[in-house]
């Protein structure tokens, strides 16, 4: 099966109150967790590389390819984007694109906005003629990524009026306060703000920074229309936990393949429980039997 854009789903999504999770890959495991926990639980899903991540993941052909060849080998049959994260430049998002990539974000946060307009508008020219979906960047979500440490900046709702209408993006990350990585204490979303971006704007949005929110939040900001939410630490955390546990409990054991499952299983475990408080799960067949 072949991947779908982001308006395969995030359409649905937004007029019937869930949210598609998001979930970054980070080596091989995270993409076998991700596909086998939505197909079971005939969830839609997007799968994510990190543009900070797509050189050390073997570069966007090798992770296109093994997204792909994964699918038809554990017999998917669940709608799946696959989304380039946080894309860096123009020629990055191209190159996305031509590797087989159904969706893409250009993230041009740091720059001024009528610069963040222009190239997203030149990406977005390029991915809609190959049918493949865009996300922009408005404002700036704060924390670490990969490495990458970065301060919070709101979003200006003029400002995601005025990208959204030139570019035609299919969706909007407005950063409201939310951060990559772990909390400093309780998140603070500005809900005010998000109300009036997500009904100027017009177009299904992001939630960025998503673990560590509290499921009260999550819950009004999909209300609020977020309809795409992205999961990378919450998954990175519990495998790390649990490799240590099995480091500790196997002195002993050096088989790989022994010492990586149980942290494959707990990946599980987290993408089963974000997609259940998004909403998505049996979604797939809601979805079919609607159009049939
Ligand atoms: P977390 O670091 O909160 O998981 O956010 C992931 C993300 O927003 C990827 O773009």
């Amino acid at each position: 099966m072949a991947f779908v854009s982001l308006n395969h789903c995030l359409k649905d999504a937004r007029e019937n109150g869930y949210a598609v999770g998001q979930f970054n890959i980070n080596g091989l495991i995270w993409i076998q967790a991700i596909l086998r926990t939505a197909e079971r639980l005939d969830s839609p899903v997007i799968v994510a590389a990190s543009d900070r991540l797509v050189d050390y993941l073997g570069g966007f052909k090798t992770i296109a390819g093994m997204v792909d060849h994964l699918m038809e080998e554990m017999k998917i049959t669940v709608p799946v984007v696959l989304h380039l994260d946080h894309g860096q430049s123009v020629e990055r998002c191209f190159a996305a694109v031509d590797a087989g990539f159904s969706s893409v974000m250009y993230d041009g946060s740091h720059l001024p906005i009528k610069e963040n307009i222009q190239n997203t508008k030149k990406v977005a020219d390029y991915a809609h003629s190959k049918w493949v979906s865009v996300e922009a960047e408005v404002g700036s979500v704060g924390g670490m990524e990969d490495g990458l440490v970065g301060g919070i900046k709101y979003a200006d709702l003029n400002e995601c009026v005025e990208l959204v209408s030139c570019t035609k993006v299919d969706a909007l990350a407005a950063a409201l306060g939310s951060v990559h990585g772990k909390y400093q204490g309780e998140p603070k979303l500005g809900f005010a703000e998000m109300e009036a971006i997500s009904k100027e704007a017009g177009v299904p949005l992001v939630l960025h920074g998503a673990s560590g929110i509290p499921s009260q939040q999550i819950q009004k900001a999909i209300a609020l229309g977020h309809a795409k939410i992205n999961i990378n630490t919450e998954c990175n955390l519990a495998w790390r936990k649990k490799m240590a546990e099995t480091l500790t409990e196997n002195p002993e054991v050096f088989e790989p393949r022994a010492l990586t499952l149980p942290s494959l299983v707990t990946i599980e475990e987290v993408v089963e429980e974000k997609m259940r408080e998004f909403g998505s799960v049996n979604r797939v067949s809601e979805m079919a039997a609607k159009r049939s």
